[in-house]
């Protein structure tokens, strides 16, 4: 089979008029999407592409977590599949590509398969992994981290959305629409995993290149910090008896961006979330909760900032009291350098400009690589912008990402479990 005989199959149009499709379920404003994960937006959307699979015989399965599958099956089946996609869920700000791109890649790739009559070795599976966002339930990457064994499942379905759903009720109610769906155990060993996703970054579009091959994820650490103190009168009361939350909660805040602050730039420091107790104009706060997301490509500096992270919050608490709770060390991770000089080579069979990038953002490919070999694949979008209703990505560069996507899934469909081993060093 020639190089470049299935990726001509790829249809820009289809595959453009699939993220209009989808863009219109869960929209806001002129071009945003909020579509949180389980929920019965999330339900259309999965059904949509449920439908679309069928269309052209792909076996829908999910999983106990709700991660969705559509199989085109291999001509050995008893070989590893080849996995390929990325999520459906958005942020409550979010635009029409970030997670959509990769799903409607993948099915993009089957299409085009089942179009040139090619029938892969190995089966090739599209995933739509639940809640990526963890915008709705906290962390995000939830059907991945599941699906890989990263966290175990009955923690994650006790969690609670900030109306008091649990996952596990949101899993219930999801899985009343999808009675016709195929269950399947949790989590298989893939052959390997490429995740085509928007950069959410400035590079490729700055560099004028369709195409990114991710060398890997930065590190992330995050936590939750508890303040309490005690509420009192807002004119009454004397400051020099108050035990106010808010107030030693920007001390800590303040404390930790003199701590984290860095000329070069590279360490990422963000509160992203602030819920004060009472958060009435004129009662002393008596409880606040913080949140910390913390970002760096080099392990090592990671460890040594973060580790700072606890002690500068006990420090400034002053008056209050205060509990830090680690929520998640995810360290840098490098994808398989044997699949990603493979992907140079098929972009360069393909003349498609590529260049090596580095993920700033995390991806349910940091799990998959504990599996196998996983990579990712980047495509621009427009000034970097994401999680907002102004992202774009233009109909040519998610054609290229979706070529690239589609002729590496067939030639790994077609490795045997040699060539698959050396993907991975
Ligand atoms: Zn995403």
């Amino acid at each position: 089979m020639p190089v470049g005989r299935i990726a001509s199959f790829v249809d820009r149009e289809r595959l453009w008029s699939r993220h209009m499709a989808l863009g219109r379920i869960g929209t806001f404003g002129e071009t945003g999407v909020n579509r949180p994960a389980l929920s019965a937006l999330d339900g259309e959307a999965r059904a949509q592409l449920v439908s679309w699979g069928r269309r052209i015989s792909l076996l829908p399965s999910t999983d106990p977590i709700a991660n969705l599958f559509l199989e085109l099956p291999g001509s050995q089946p008893e070989l590893a599949p080849v996995l390929i996609g990325s999520h459906l869920d958005s942020q409550p700000t979010g635009g029409r590509f970030d997670g959509v791109f990769g799903v409607l890649a993948a099915l993009e790739t089957l299409e085009a398969m089942v179009a040139a009559g090619y029938r892969p070795r190995r089966s090739v599976v599209l995933v739509a992994w639940t809640n990526e966002e963890g915008s709705r339930f906290a962390p995000g990457m939830m059907g991945s981290a599941a699906f890989a064994g990263a966290r175990p499942l009955e923690p994650i379905l006790a969690l609670r959305d900030a109306d008091g759903i649990s996952v596990a009720d949101a899993l219930a109610g999801l899985a009343a629409g999808e009675a016709d769906l195929p269950r399947r155990p949790l989590g298989f060993r893939p052959a390997a995993y490429v995740e085509p996703h928007i950069e959410q970054g400035p590079v490729l579009e700055a560099a004028g290149r369709p195409v990114g091959i991710v060398s890997g994820i930065q590190g992330k650490r995050t936590w939750r910090v508890t303040v309490r103190g005690a509420e009192a009168h807002a004119g009454t009361e004397p400051h020099a008896s108050r035990r106010d939350a808010l107030m030693a909660a920007v001390e800590m805040i303040a404390a930790l961006k003199r701590h984290l602050d860095d000329p070069a730039d590279i360490v990422r420091f963000t509160v992203g979330r602030l819920d004060v107790t009472p958060n009435a104009p004129s009662v002393v706060p008596s409880r606040v909760v913080f949140s910390i997301d913390l970002r760096h490509p080099d392990a090592g500096t990671l460890l040594r900032l973060g580790d700072g992270v606890a002690g500068l919050c006990v420090s400034a608490a002053g008056r209050c009291e205060v509990e830090v709770e680690a929520l998640l060390h995810d360290p840098p991770l490098e994808f398989a350098p044997g699949l990603r000089a493979r992907m140079r080579g098929i972009a360069d069979a393909l003349e498609l400009p590529w260049q090596d990038i580095a993920s700033g953002a995390g991806h349910d490919a940091r799990h998959l690589a504990l599996l196998g070999p996983a990579a990712m694949i980047f495509v621009p979008c427009r000034n970097g912008i994401s999680h907002n209703e102004a992202e774009y990505a233009a109909p040519e560069h998610l054609h290229a990402g979706a070529r690239l996507l589609a002729e590496t899934a067939a030639r790994l469909a077609e490795a045997d479990d040699d060539e698959i081993r050396e993907l991975a060093s």
